[in-house]
């Protein structure tokens, strides 16, 4: 039984976006057993409920309130919002925060030997995709004219089985489509995965949980971005080394021991370190550099 008091979240059971949502809910604190095949799991240490299902349903279960939370691809958000406000109704939820994972693209392609010179070349063409909404959208805009094919899987078939003349796909690196014998010839939409909150009033514990629960998924990703780097630079050229680590706050500076003309610096840092800056760091005259990943920040 599901409890009204408990904060509900649902996740893909299998697929894309399992791993990484199952992997943000553990680095948040949020002990949960999902080894079983069950569709509930509950929280060890939170009033939360995940519910497991499959991607497609999960904008429907927020839009519909029956859960508070979901994490969901962009893609097949707005295609469910799309398909509903073309059945004349008014769905409503919130967009909490986009995800630093599921990027994927939703692109045409054509076969490889087909002579694209602009997506003119598809009007009163028959297109294969499981996107049909957001396809429309895109060629309404473009003011072309086209069949559908809808396939919910294997779409990347189609071209070859005679059931249609291109496809519109989620792409990540492209070899799905080459393996097909197509070419990407336009992106449609660029996708993440997202957070969702249902739309509504939310109980006073309840939001006060998802409040905490942003705020530290905002520290994960945060930290996920984020380095910790030190090394030891010659006191005369600190602004040279600062001046090559762009994302890095005011350092902290410290003497060294033994060593009046050198001092340690540490500082946090948005980006990574290349080797190209770690070489440039070296000609200047620094040492010991060290970049380490950080576990979780919080401002
Ligand atoms: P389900 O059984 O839950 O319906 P599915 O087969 O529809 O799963 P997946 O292939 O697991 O879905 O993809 C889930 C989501 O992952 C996509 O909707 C998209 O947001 C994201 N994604 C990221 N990269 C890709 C990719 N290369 N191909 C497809 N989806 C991707
Ligand atoms: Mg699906």
């Amino acid at each position: 039984m599901l409890d009204k008091a408990r904060l509900r979240i649902a996740m893909q059971k299998s697929g894309r976006l399992s791993d990484d949502s199952r992997a943000l809910l553990a680095r948040c604190g949020i002990k949960i057993n999902l080894n079983q095949q069950r569709l509930i799991a509950y929280a060890e240490n939170m009033p939360i409920d995940i519910l497991r299902v499959r991607d497609d349903d999960i904008p429907g279960l927020v839009m519909d309130g029956v859960v508070d939370l979901g994490i969901i691809g962009e893609n097949v958000l707005e295609e469910e919002l799309l398909k509903r406000r073309s059945q004349g109704e008014n769905p409503n939820y919130l967009t909490l925060r986009r995800l630093d994972f599921g990027g994927c693209r939703l692109s045409l392609a054509t076969p490889v030997d087909f002579d694209y010179q602009g997506v003119e070349c598809l009007n009163n063409t028959r297109i294969a995709t499981s996107y049909p909404n957001l396809l429309k959208r895109y060629l309404d805009q473009k003011g072309i004219k086209f069949k559908s094919c809808l396939l919910n899987g294997s779409v990347e078939v189609a071209p070859r089985a005679g059931l249609a003349d291109s496809i519109c796909d989620l792409v990540s690196t492209g070899a799905t489509l080459e393996a097909n014998g197509l070419k990407e010839v336009e992106v449609i939409y660029r996708s993440k995965a997202c957070l969702i909150q249902r739309d509504g009033d939310m109980e006073t514990d309840k939001q006060a949980l998802i409040d905490r629960l942003l705020t530290r998924i905002q520290g994960v990703i945060q930290a996920r971005e984020s380095k910790y780097i030190m090394l030891h630079a010659p006191s005369d050229c600190l602004e040279d080394v600062i001046a090559l680590l762009p994302g890095a706050e005011r350092p902290t500076i410290l003497p060294l021991a033994g060593d009046q003309n050198r001092v340690a610096m540490h500082m946090v840092s948005s980006e990574t370190l290349f080797w190209e800056t770690m070489e440039k760091l070296k000609a200047l005259g620094a040492s010991s550099i060290l970049v380490l990943p950080i576990e979780k920040m919080m401002e």
